[in-house]
């Protein structure tokens, strides 16, 4: 047996109840105990609690990445000048030590 009436959907948590209005957010039509009337708009609780706590939680979330971002990119510079350091280092040790070899080789023969 197959409804033609205009509001045939169903909950989208609830399989057996019809569903009275459709979320404009995730547009999921819900029952009557699934929406809440919100600005005007009638959200379904999943959105309402998406919305209303959601611009503390998603701007703590984008602090917390941009923290980690911050600390990756720290890192990596840091990383990359030690290596840039060590790359300094490698190059004046053989300037140092060779300069240091002739004068250990020669030292004996000077008077
Ligand atoms: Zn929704
Ligand atoms: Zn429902």
């Amino acid at each position: 047996m197959i409804k033609m009436s205009s509001f045939d959907q169903l909950c989208y948590r609830h399989p057996g109840r019809e569903a009275v209005a459709r979320c404009p957010a995730c547009l999921h039509f819900f029952c009557r105990e699934c929406v809440t009337e919100h600005a005007g708009r009638m959200l379904c609780s999943n959105c309402l609690s998406r919305l209303s706590d959601g611009r503390a939680e998603g701007g703590r979330l984008r602090m917390e990445q941009m923290v980690i971002f911050m600390q990756g990119a720290f890192g990596m510079a840091l990383l990359w000048y030690f290596f840039f350091l060590l790359g300094q280092i490698l190059l004046a040790i053989p300037h140092a030590f060779h300069e240091g070899a002739i004068w250990q080789a020669d030292w004996w023969r000077k008077p």
